[in-house]
């Protein structure tokens, strides 16, 4: 996989403590932090440990541990934000943006985790 990873990009800067996060949940290999610029009532971002730039270059090349722990860590944020309709909750939408075309500002893979209110269509 011929990605390069910018260890100066926000989200390194954040896992190494440089900048302050306002963190949800932490376990061995994932953090889940809120988003500064929520575009919802909750707003989440979940981040792997390791130098990954994008979804993909993740699943390639994390080890199962992380991506199980990953997921994981996806699951208890939905149940903990109240988001989770398999908890009685009113539902969520998950997204990565990925390089250019993408729109990613940061390059080290998150997913977004967006709930609290009607989300509406997903744009296309
Ligand atoms: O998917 P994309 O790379 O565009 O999203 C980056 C996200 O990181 C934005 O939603 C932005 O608000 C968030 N961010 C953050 N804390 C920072 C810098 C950016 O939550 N310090």
């Amino acid at each position: 996989m011929a990605y390069t990873y910018d260890d100066q990009n926000i989200f390194a800067k954040i896992l190494r403590g440089e900048i302050p996060n306002d963190t949800v949940l932490e376990t061995e290999h994932t953090l889940a932090f809120r988003d500064i610029a929520p575009k919802a009532p909750e707003h989440v971002l979940v981040i792997p440990k390791g130098a990954y730039v994008a979804l993909d270059h993740f699943c390639a090349e994390a080890s199962d541990a992380e991506i199980v722990d990953f997921h994981r860590t996806v699951a208890e944020v939905c149940k903990m934000t109240g988001a989770s309709p398999g908890e009685g909750g009113e539902g969520y939408r998950g997204i990565t943006n990925a390089g250019e075309n993408g729109v990613q500002e940061v390059p080290h893979y998150h997913l977004h985790i967006l709930a609290g209110r009607p989300l509406g269509p997903m744009l296309l």
